[in-house]
């Protein structure tokens, strides 16, 4: 489906589909069994420049538009969640330094991760702190030129192998963001495995032990880490998930169709089935749904609406909610093979189910969004 895209936007379209096809897809079950993304596919998105596909073009970026990157996201969330939470978090911490950093840290930072010679990696739940993300308690002290930071960060997608963290501590009592190099003395790195899904985020918990890091690296102001900061890459984070659900239901779809081609009971082939096609029915309709919910979002980014913040929620919250039933539907139209790990449906049943918690799990969207709706009638 295409809606008024232009001319680029249809070419990079066709640029992503391929992409997917020849370099994601083949290699998402491998990802996912390994748990790990190999280097050589995280080198293949870099030169494409999809690691700088939200990074300014004056940055050595791409500066593709609102549209297009979520046509990027929807792709690669086709072939493979994990490579499609790679771009986000990525992107999470560009955007973060893109609008909030000082003039050093872009200049020399921005081109090396629109480049994929630095990878980042955002740093804000914790063991105890989830969803009350301004409770963190992660701590940083200013010691003259620099800050010293403790504590620990739990659940970070590409911690495994990020260069660079975005990191958020209370500073005087109040939240504020810092940079934090991986090489830095006193940070541990602990690989976590074996997640229910999106297995090849090479998630890790992060321990800070007295990390010394210069003024610079602070993000913003002290007091600015979760009101503006945070505000930014999670804003991104959702807008790109949301797509990458749409992908992933897309992906749903076609095997499922293709499934119910070749597959027969009682002397028919299952697409004869109009309980089989009720189901179809429901996927199609929900994954256009989200898709279209996806364009409003991203077409109100491009005009810089200030709605498109509480659209980007909406697209969020309906497009992982979305894509649980429509995995749930494909298992189901595959049978018993679609509990086996020879058929990617269990794979995408698996990954389904991360989309509700991530950038804000679906009860906090529930609140957020009922707020608006309460705010918008007096
Ligand atoms: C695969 C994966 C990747 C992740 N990657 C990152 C990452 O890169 N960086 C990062 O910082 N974090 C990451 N996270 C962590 C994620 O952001 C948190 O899991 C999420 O914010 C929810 O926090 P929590 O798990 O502590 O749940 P909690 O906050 O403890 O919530 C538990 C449950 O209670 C509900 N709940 C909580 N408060 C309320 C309330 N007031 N009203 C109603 N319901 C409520 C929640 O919705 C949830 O259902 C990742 C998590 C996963 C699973």
């Amino acid at each position: 489906m295409k809606i008024e895209l232009s001319y680029e936007q249809e070419k990079y379209q066709l640029e992503f589909q391929n992409f997917t096809d020849e370099v994601i897809k083949p290699i998402a079950a491998q990802i996912d069994k390994e748990q790990s993304i190999p280097k050589e596919v995280i080198n293949e998105l870099a030169k494409k420049g999809y690691l700088g596909s939200m990074i300014d073009e004056k940055f050595g970026g791409k500066g593709m538009d609102a549209i297009t990157l979520g046509l990027l996201n929807e792709e690669i969330g086709r072939g493979c969640s994990s490579v499609r939470s790679l771009l986000t978090v990525h992107g999470m911490v560009a955007l973060a330094i893109q609008k909030w950093g000082n003039v050093e840290t872009k200049n020399t930072l921005l081109p090396k991760l629109a480049l994929g010679e630095v990878i980042g990696a955002f740093a804000l739940t914790e063991p105890e702190v989830g969803s009350d993300a301004k409770d963190v308690r992660t701590f940083a002290e200013v010691d003259g030129d620099y800050f010293n930071i403790n504590g620990i960060k739990k659940w970070i997608t590409m911690g495994q192998i990020a260069d660079v963290f975005i990191v958020f501590a209370k500073c005087e009592d109040k939240p504020t963001a810092f940079l934090v190099n991986r090489e830095t003395p006193g940070l541990t790195i602990t690989p976590i495995s074996d997640l229910l899904g999106a297995r090849g985020s090479m998630i890790a918990e992060l321990k800070f032990d007295n990390c010394r890091i210069p003024k610079e690296n602070m993000v913003g102001n002290i007091g600015t880490g979760l009101t503006h900061v945070a505000l930014t890459s999670l804003d991104y984070g959702r807008y790109t998930i949301a797509w990458g659900c749409v992908g992933l239901g897309q992906a749903c779809i076609d095997d499922s169709i293709d499934y119910t081609r070749k597959r027969k009971q009682f002397g028919n082939f299952l697409r004869q089935n109009q309980l089989i096609q009720k189901m179809v029915t429901e996927m199609v309709v929900d994954v256009k749904a989200a898709r279209q919910m996806c364009y409003y979002a991203g077409y109100l980014r491009q005009v810089s609406d200030p709605d498109s913040i509480i659209e980007t929620w909406s697209a969020k919250y309906f497009a992982s909610k979305m894509i649980n039933q429509v995995a749930s539907n494909a298992v189901q139209i595959h049978g018993a093979n679609g509990c086996s790990s020879q058929f990617p449906i269990e794979r995408y049943y698996r990954d389904a189910r991360i989309n509700e918690i991530i950038e804000g799990t679906t009860q906090m969207h529930e609140i957020l969004i009922a707020n608006s709706a309460f705010r918008n009638r007096g």
